[in-house]
């Protein structure tokens, strides 16, 4: 079997249920936050009225604030680390949000290959003809980043990226965007807070698909940026209101309720992850494993744990339509974060013929055979036999 390393301390998330569970002063004391079900907030008088007007802090309609919504975005950005968050209704919305809050026609975005596919393709279909430029690098290499920094308007990052879960050196690329006065964001659903605190490596704006890990229960689709808050000022001032795409007060509600589960769920999603990680990487059938746990951390490794979610090549003795269909236990589906275990082989996504519209699977050389599955609650062991009887039926 594959050394783990280094080895990780077991952390008990002192901070993070300091933060969830702190004593709150709902309204009648209310042991859960209520729900805000309303779209307006009136005003007592005219006098009043005029002073939000001329500016004055205060609750007035649902796609602005919302207390059910301001409790989960509180919670997000204390366990970030950061000043001030803003939820929105996909973590989609969360992503457009932040960029187009910062770019302009003409501006130049530095993101890593192999990004989130539906981030490529706003990137691409939405903001290219716009007249927005996307550099593609290698975020595993400081001077490929350094180089293509020099005036690039935002550094846009995920670590580790998705499908080949490559590793960045967060510190070391948020110092070189410094020096280049180039904003960074991040996006950090894979590692949940609980495993990697950007803001703590210098990243400014820090972006979840709240509808994966924080939410936890395949039961929402949600997006949250925190950040400085100065900066979540202009997403508040420029496309969080106009955009619109504001996160519904239950949502906001069932996010609560699952961020508290956070420190219980993470660890079973990590050592599931893992151990099959493991057990994959040492099947015949298997030719390469990207999980970022089964490759050595760098001693400024900004990981402390590691998501569920990893992929896998299998050989070409494998009919990876068959393996699918073979699969008991583990469900054929998108998305991730849930109870369930999850998985999608990346050749349905692949087109069979060369599309007009760029293609982030084709384009960084990722194979046809590269599986990606996301590790549930489920025992390990019902997972494991799974998957080896349906590899076993799957050999051509
Ligand atoms: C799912 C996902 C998103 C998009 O979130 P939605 O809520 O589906 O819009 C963004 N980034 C990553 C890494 C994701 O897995």
């Amino acid at each position: 079997m594959t050394h783990l390393s280094p080895p990780l301390p077991h952390p008990d998330f002192t901070a993070a249920r300091e933060i969830l569970f702190a004593r709150t002063d709902y309204a009648t004391n209310a042991a859960a936050p209520p729900i805000f079900q309303t779209s307006l907030f009136s005003f007592d008088t005219y006098e009043d009225m005029a002073a939000v007007f001329a500016g004055e802090p205060r609750l007035v309609y649902s796609r602005g604030d919302n207390p059910t919504v301001m409790e989960f975005e509180s919670l997000t950005a204390a366990l970030e680390g950061a000043e001030a968050g803003r939820a929105f209704s996909s973590g989609m919305a969360a992503i457009a949000a932040v960029v187009m809050a910062f770019v302009q026609a003409g501006d130049r975005v530095v993101t890593v290959r192999n990004v989130y596919g539906d981030a490529f393709k706003l990137f691409e279909k939405l903001l290219v003809p716009l007249g927005v430029r996307f550099d593609y690098i290698d975020g595993t290499d400081p001077e490929a980043v350094a180089a293509a920094l020099p005036g690039a308007r935002l550094l846009y990052l995920e670590n580790p990226t998705t499908l080949t879960f490559e590793e960045q050196d967060l510190s070391a690329l948020t110092a070189l965007a410094r020096q280049h006065g180039v904003i960074t964001a991040i996006d950090n659903s894979w590692a949940t807070p609980l495993y990697q605190q950007p803001v703590r490596h210098g990243v400014d704006l820090v972006i979840h698909a709240a509808s994966k890990y924080l939410g936890g229960y395949s039961d929402t689709v949600a997006g949250v940026v925190v950040g400085r808050k100065e900066l979540i000022d202009r997403i508040n001032g420029l496309t969080y209101p106009y955009l619109g795409a504001k996160l519904s007060p239950f949502e906001a509600f069932l996010l609560t309720r699952g961020l508290r589960s956070l420190p219980l769920r993470m660890p079973l999603h990590m050592a599931g992850g893992l151990e099959i990680a493991a057990r994959l990487a040492a099947h015949d059938d298997v030719e390469q494993v990207f999980h970022p746990g089964l490759r050595p951390g760098g001693a400024n490794r900004s990981l402390t744990g590691f998501g569920g979610v990893f992929s896998f090549e299998v050989s070409p003795a494998i009919d990876v339509p068959r393996f699918a269909n073979a699969l008991r236990h583990i469900r054929l589906g998108v998305s991730w974060g849930g109870p369930e275990s999850l998985l999608v082989p990346l050749k349905v996504a692949v087109p069979a013929t060369p599309s007009t519209v760029p293609n982030p699977f084709s384009r960084f050389g990722i194979s046809p055979r590269l599986i990606r599955l996301a590790v549930g609650l489920e025992p390990v062991e019902s997972l494991w036999e799974d998957l080896s009887t349906a590899l076993t039926a799957a050999r051509i």
